[in-house]
């Protein structure tokens, strides 16, 4: 057996998923409408010989699976683009269309560099003769936060023992922080329309409603734990200000480090909503849009993945072109951005381009945002890396990162992602305690408690 031909077999055979990846840049399209992106990577896949399912009413959700027998390890893909973050490959902003959706967060890298790994690992275990199946994943909506949890009910995940995911970043590291549980909720307020000026007494405002919601929550941050996150917006507050605001609506995301204090926060916001409409007389409807589980990190799949990152996949080399592209996206951002994010980091990362991985460093450590992998990652073993896509500095959900998506720089990083996610297949197959420490691990994290998708777990907790 020969682990190397994993990395012969992707530097061969890069072109084709390139191309993939660079057409998905070119065609964005918003969570739960990705049709192409889907389209473009079933049709890929079934050419390779992977057989291809789909669950449910979701058209942009697939399994893509080959192998028999166990372990049986997934790989969960993205594609979903951002909107109004339209951006031709370039070190200036400028949009390719206006107002258009663009790749902010990487996700054609991310979607493909998975598929990628899963071809990978389908050649070389094929020419082997290595027993396992690998899944990719063809996941909707991350950028909602709900594709994974809607993909959770329709049962795509049953059979699989462990997953594994990476995302584009501007540093390559073994992720070991937990990203935060939340809800995204709307509170809806009706009461009784009136002549402001002439009969105010007769009006019920669901405008009050709201603002005093507001001050609730408000009130609410000083007794809630440190890193528990409220946000809101006023999405509807009335016509006119002589009219007594009949109807009213706020929207709110509330963020928990693990779903046991969503459940805390969440029942504390409907008391605080349901206060609000006592204190105005109106009434209050709550509407649950979905959420997400905080991710569970793993010990056994992050050394795995580390390894492979560090002392297999990489290290990456950039043409001077590279840098210098590099160094004047950089020079684009915000004065002090670039130190800020190295000042979070290890020595000796580089000042440009992380060209060399990093040990992991955010063990225990809380990020202040939310993914939908967390979903996975509380029903089975599930571990993600972070892939240098940009120069250092960059950050998620710019149109900087939207210009590295599209160009060589991104695609080096989705080579490198899927080098390490193909390595780490193959070790866990050809080592079958690995999945069973790392479920072990996984169940003494959840102890016990079976999945549920956040909404039906706050929907119960919140009707108590
Ligand atoms: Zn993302």
């Amino acid at each position: 057996m020969d682990k190397r031909a994993i990395l012969t077999w992707i530097d061969a055979n890069r072109a084709p998923f390139e191309a993939l990846a660079l057409e998905i840049w070119a065609s964005p399209e918003l969570a739960y409408q990705e049709h192409e992106a889907a389209r473009l990577q079933m049709d890929f896949l079934r050419q390779r010989g992977f057989k291809v399912v789909q669950k449910g009413d979701m058209p942009t959700a697939f399994m893509a699976e080959w192998g028999e027998g166990g372990p049986v390890v997934g790989i969960l893909g993205e594609y979903d683009a951002l909107a109004g973050m339209s951006q031709t490959v370039s070190t200036r902003p400028e949009a390719t269309a206006p107002k258009a959706p663009g790749h902010g967060c990487g996700h054609n890298l991310l979607g493909v560099g998975g598929l990628m790994a899963a071809c990978a690992v389908k050649e070389v275990f094929a020419s082997q003769g290595i027993q396992g199946t690998v899944r990719y994943y063809g996941c909707p909506a991350e950028e909602v936060l709900t594709g994974k949890g809607d993909m959770a009910k329709d049962g795509y995940f049953s059979g699989t023992d462990v997953a594994l995911s990476w995302h584009p970043a501007d540093c390559s590291s073994v992720t070991a922080a937990t990203m935060t549980a939340m809800v995204s909720a709307k509170f809806r307020f009706q009461g009784i329309s009136a002549h402001a000026g002439a009969s105010p007494e007769a009006g019920r405002s669901a405008l009050d409603a709201v603002e005093l919601m507001n001050v609730g929550a408000n009130y609410l941050r000083e007794h809630m734990v440190a890193q528990d996150r409220l946000h809101y917006v006023i999405t509807q507050g009335g016509l006119a200000p002589n009219i007594v605001p009949p109807e009213a609506e706020v929207w709110y995301f509330a963020r928990a480090p693990h779903d046991g204090e969503l459940v805390s926060l969440w029942r504390r916001l409907v008391k605080v909503a349901k206060g609000a409409a006592l204190m105005t007389e109106t009434e209050v409807q709550t509407e649950i849009l979905g959420g997400c589980y905080n991710t569970l990190p793993n010990k056994v799949l992050n050394a795995l993945l580390e390894q492979n990152l560090r002392s297999f996949a990489g290290p990456v080399a950039y043409s001077e072109e590279e840098m210098r592209f590099a160094r004047e996206i950089q020079e684009s951002l915000p004065s002090g951005q670039r130190e800020a994010a190295l000042s979070r980091m290890p020595e000796g990362i580089g000042t440009i381009l992380n060209t060399a991985p990093l040990p992991c460093f955010d063990a225990g450590k809380f990020v202040m945002g939310s993914t939908d992998v967390g979903d996975v990652a509380n029903i089975m073993p599930t571990s993600m890396v972070w892939v240098a896509s940009w120069p250092l500095g960059v950050p998620h959900h710019s149109w900087q990162a939207v210009a590295c998506s599209g160009g060589s720089l991104g695609l080096k990083g989705m080579v490198l992602a899927a080098k390490t996610l193909a390595g780490t297949v193959y070790d866990l197959a050809v080592d079958p305690s690995l999945v069973r420490r790392a479920r072990e691990e996984f169940e003494a994290g959840r102890k016990g408690r079976v999945y549920r998708p956040i909404g039906a777990l706050l929907s119960a907790a919140g009707s108590e």
